[in-house]
């Protein structure tokens, strides 16, 4: 945007500079050849094509490797989608973020008018790279099989980020059976308070998070109940995308989830949960998004 009115304001420039030009050459024909000044037309160092404005850096992480956020589009409402919370352990959801980058890389003009889309493709970009060996993007063919869960779900420090947020926080919370560590405080971990500033700025008007591999699609709540807003989010998305609806994740209690704490603070949040570890369900979820975008267009 920047660089179009740039282009055109040095354009309308440029031909009032010629016409004032021409002008003047008509006028003093008879006079004696006056001296040409060069006209400053513009900087020559502002190049013509704007700067990369995607990935924009929202943080980094304990190891200082880049949380990268894609934005597309330039309306009002604000949605956000979130892959990777749980790093290597949950690849795909990371790679599936990924898929919708590239689609909205090639049309972003795709988004409506009325919306922002962002994309955040891995939150724990730590336990990303210890199944891939890259920062950034992978390919499905990077992702080494066969490591421990244990040591890729969690951050550098070993947290579960999805336990280090304020709702309902507790130091020790619970995957399966297991006890995770959830950090020293709500937002101890630089991944999650980089989520939680980046949340405070951009005010999103609703938030999805993909997971792995529990096939559904959860509501989320902390203490005052499931808000409207989220009932219609998963209610969307689930039924475009062919996943059960599930109000409440009640396989083992959770403390401290990014969508608990999003609850706690009037934002609507969905966890997308893919059918397993592998596979990106790539059809569905475009139903899914698209549903999301076509509900919010209207919604405002
Ligand atoms: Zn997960």
């Amino acid at each position: 945007m920047y660089s179009r009115t740039y282009t055109y304001g040095t354009a309308f420039t440029v031909v009032v500079l010629l016409i004032m030009g021409g002008a003047y050459m008509l006028f003093r024909t008879n006079e004696p050849t006056p001296v040409v000044e060069t006209p400053v037309v513009a900087p020559p160092t502002v190049p013509t094509t704007p700067p990369a404005l995607r990935p924009q850096i929202i943080g980094t992480s304990v190891e200082k490797r880049a949380i990268e956020a894609y934005t597309y589009g330039t309306g009002p409402t604000h949605l956000l989608f979130v892959g990777g919370i749980h790093g290597g352990y949950e690849w795909n959801s990371v790679l599936l973020a990924y898929t919708f980058i590239d689609r909205l890389e090639a049309a972003p003009e795709s988004i409506p008018e009325s919306l922002t889309v962002t994309i955040i493709p891995a939150l724990n970009p730590d336990g990303v790279f210890k199944v891939t060996g890259k920062d950034g993007r992978f390919a499905r063919t990077d992702v080494k099989v066969g490591l421990d869960p244990a040591t890729i779900r969690f951050n550098a420090n070993g947290i579960d980020l999805n336990r280090n947020f304020d709702c309902k926080w507790k130091p020790e919370s619970t995957w399966r059976s297991k006890v995770v560590s959830a950090g020293s405080a709500a937002f101890s971990e630089p991944e999650a308070a980089a989520f939680r500033d980046y949340v405070a700025k951009i005010n999103p008007s609703g938030v999805v998070f993909w997971h792995s591999q529990s096939n559904a699609v959860y509501a989320s709540e902390c203490t005052e109940g499931i808000l409207p807003g989220t009932r219609t989010l998963m209610e969307t998305y689930a039924t475009a995308a062919k996943y059960p609806a599930v109000d409440s994740f009640d396989a083992y209690p959770v403390t401290g989830d990014a969508e608990g704490w999003l609850a706690s603070i009037g934002i609507p949040a969905i966890t997308v949960e893919l059918a397993t570890h592998e596979t990106i369900e790539w059809d569905r979820n475009l139903a899914g998004f698209d549903a999301v975008l076509g509900q919010y267009r209207i919604a405002k």
